[in-house]
Formats: C-alpha cells, structure tokens, sequence
C-alpha cells in the first residue's frame, strides 16, 4: 500500500499555493468586508484559473479540462480553503456554475454550444434540481416538460439554485413521464437562460452573496435536441455523478477545519489571561486535541473514498459518510474557534462569523446530514455493502 500523494499532484498543488498568493489573496484582501462580489471579478478570477490551469481541472482533458480525476480535485479544493479565502475559492475550479462532469453527457453539438464554452469561461451554468415542493425528496419535483411536436414545453419553478442569476444556460430537471418519475421520467435539459418565459429572482441566503436564484419556467419552448443523455435518463445522470459534491463538500471541511486549528493555535499563544497565554490550559488544548484528532481522520476518509472512486468503485455510504462527518466537524471546528476567540471571535473583521454562516450551510447543500444518514443506513441494511478491505 502506498499512501504518499503522487508527484503530479504535489506539483499542482505548489503552483497551486502560489497562484492563491499571487491572484487570490489581494482580492480576498480587497473585498473583505463584503458579501456579494461584483460578477465581473469572479469572471476574471475563472479566466485567471482557466489560464493556470485550474479551472475545470477535474475535467477530461479531451473537452480542455486538467484530467486529475477525483482525487486531484479534492487535493485542490482541500488546499484552496487550507488558505484564507472566503469569496473566490470556488472560482478558481468553477463551483455550482463552473464544469461538472455530469455535461460529459453532451453530444457533439451540445459540447460545442454548452461544454466548450463553459470551460473557456464564455458561458456559465447551474444545475437546477430543488423546487418549493421538493428538496430532499427530489424525485417529487413538478416541473413538467410536455412534448409538442419537435420540441418540449417546460412550465414549473425551481428554487435555492446557485448560480442561476448569472446562469447563460441551466441543467434543468423536469418530469415527462408522471408515472415513471425517477425510475425513467424525469430528464434533463438543457435550457438558455435567455429563453422566453423565463424569470430569475435572486434568493439571499445566510451566505447573502446573491448567488441563488428562483427561476419560473413559464411555458418555455426548449428543442428536442438538449436533452442531456436520454430522455427519462435525467435522475440517473444526476446520481452518476453525486459523488464529486459530496466530495468536494468533505475537501472543503478538512481545509477549513486546518485553518480554523491553525487560527486557534496562533490566538491561544498569544492571548494572556490570568497571567499565562490560554494556549497553557488544559480546556484550551484538549479542545485543540480534539479538532487535529478528527481532521485526521476526515482527511484520509476523502483521500481514500476519492481514490476508489477514481477506480470506478460505487462508494455510495461512504461518499455519504464523508459529506456527514465533514460538514458536521467543520461546523464544530469553526463554532471551536470562535470560543478560542472569546469576543474577539465574534467581530466581523476576525472573519470567524463569516466562515461560521458558510459553513452552517453545508450541512444543508447536497443532501442534508438527515438524508444521508438515510443513506448510509439503507446501504448498510439493504445492499451487500462491506467495510473495504
Ligand atoms: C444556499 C443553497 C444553495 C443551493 N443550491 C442548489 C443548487 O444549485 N441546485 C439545486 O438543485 N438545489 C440547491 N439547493 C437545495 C438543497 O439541495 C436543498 O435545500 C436540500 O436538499 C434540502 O432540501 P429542502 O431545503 O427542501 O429541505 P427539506 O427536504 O424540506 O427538509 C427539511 C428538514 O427535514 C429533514 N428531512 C427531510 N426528509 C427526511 C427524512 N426522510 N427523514 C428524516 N429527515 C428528513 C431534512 O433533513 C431537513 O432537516 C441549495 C440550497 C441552499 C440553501
């Protein structure tokens, strides 16, 4: 068994490491304070990543994209949140309306008009599943796509969706069999934003960075020729490829739960009270100790969970497992921090607050740690899953 991270991603890592020095951190610096970030700049720090390499890295290097599989993209997604970003982190591979691996489903003509140009930066996306009526229960959705002659008629709303406000095409998802629903009546198309009937208001979360939207599908005309896959293939296709969210998702928390430790350690060695820097107290330490101890262990459960499924293993419990244990530890990690901070902790310009709201949201976005329990319990009660050996 080898567990030392192979040289090509070392590689990317350090250019990596300098392109967050060099392009990241000033803006991050620049706009601090702020929530919501000019379109504009998020679209120049995509062209920037695009340029070195980054964007769309998980991405087949047959439609441009850098070929690092899975394990490369959690490795890059770790590292970017190992630093102290807040806003452009997810720029720099793409995020909700960057390259996701569900478009290599296109056709030739739609890899022309949708993929390509997403992955030079010309288009952005959203994947458009949630509605009012249906969250966790996706297979619920309403939406209906109804065919009329050539082309369908697509009429319903979706909501909470990222990206959609800046979105120049959706992965619209739709039933066009009632009866068959997830088991073949659902599928999903491509839709460009700018087609009539369609209306976009934007939805402010707790993240408040303008980036949701709800969209009203008012009997909009779409062509038969983008649907994504087959018709009645749109769920399947969706849980294809669910395993790079959760992934990420699990990325994400072991970065930020580094820097929450590092923040923490570097505050309790300088904060004196009673005479001695708390870093000296058993209750600071043991808090500390307890953060490093479970950082360990997310840690190597992304690595590993990301390295079988690059070997095309099924993984399903255990991507769930991952996107539990680590959105639920980064939001004790970061809610850790903040006690280290006492007061301090809680100003805005510490910028714990901020990273306390992104994080809460994680327990929340791609399955909520509910429904993945659920998940995790029906493969252990209803599938042969086994401990991997
Ligand atoms: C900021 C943000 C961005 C998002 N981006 C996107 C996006 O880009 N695209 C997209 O399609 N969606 C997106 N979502 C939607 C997200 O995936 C859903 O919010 C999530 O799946 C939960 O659905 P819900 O909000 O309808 O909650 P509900 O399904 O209504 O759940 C409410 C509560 O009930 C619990 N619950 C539900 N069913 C069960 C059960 N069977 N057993 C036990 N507990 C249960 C849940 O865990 C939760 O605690 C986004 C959401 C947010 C907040």
């Amino acid at each position: 068994m080898n567990l030392r991270i192979g040289e090509e991603y070392e590689i990317m890592l350090q250019n990596l490491r300098r392109f967050i020095k060099k392009e990241i951190i000033p803006l991050e610096e620049k706009y601090f304070m702020e929530d919501e970030i000019p379109w504009e700049v998020r679209l120049e720090v995509r062209r920037k990543a695009r340029e070195a390499g980054f964007y769309g890295i998980h991405m087949p290097e047959e439609v441009g994209g850098g070929g690092m599989g899975i394990l490369g993209f959690v490795l890059l997604v770790e590292e970017i949140n190992r630093h102290e970003t807040y806003h452009f982190g997810a720029d720099i591979y793409g995020g909700a309306g960057g390259p996701t691996p569900i478009l290599l489903a296109c056709n030739k003509q739609q890899r022309e008009k949708y993929l390509l140009p997403l992955m030079n930066v010309e288009k952005a996306t959203c994947f458009a599943l949630t509605e009012p009526g249906a969250g966790s229960d996706a297979a619920n959705i309403q939406t209906r796509a109804q065919k009329d002659g050539n082309d369908y008629i697509i009429t319903g709303t979706k909501h909470f969706i990222t990206g959609s406000p800046h979105a120049d095409f959706a992965m619209v998802f739709a039933v066009t069999d009632p009866e068959k629903r997830a088991r073949g009546g659902i599928t999903c198309f491509l839709v460009d934003m700018d087609s009539p009937g369609i209306t976009v208001n934007v939805q402010n979360s707790i993240i408040r960075d303008g980036l949701a939207g709800e969209i009203h599908f008012d009997e909009v005309r779409v062509p038969q020729e983008n649907i994504l896959g087959e018709e009645g293939a749109g769920f399947k296709l969706a849980m294809e490829w669910i395993s790079h969210g959760r992934l990420s998702i699990g990325a994400t928390a072991a970065g930020v739960t580094e820097r929450m430790l590092r923040k923490s350690i570097e505050y309790a060695k300088q904060r004196v009270t009673f005479g001695k820097p708390i870093a000296q107290r058993q209750a600071i330490q043991w808090m500390l100790a307890d953060m490093s101890t479970e950082l360990e262990c997310l840690r190597w459960m992304v690595y590993w969970t990301a390295w079988r499924v690059d070997r095309g293993e099924r993984c399903r419990a255990e991507t769930s497992m991952v996107k539990l244990f680590g959105s639920e530890l980064v939001w004790r990690a970061v809610d850790t921090a903040i006690q280290i901070h006492g007061g301090m902790g809680l100003m805005r310009e510490v910028g714990l607050e901020r990273m306390l709201r992104k994080m809460r949201a994680l327990r929340i976005v791609e399955g909520t740690s509910e429904i993945h329990r659920r998940t995790i319990a029906r493969e252990i009660f209803e599938k042969e899953w086994r401990w991997a050996s």
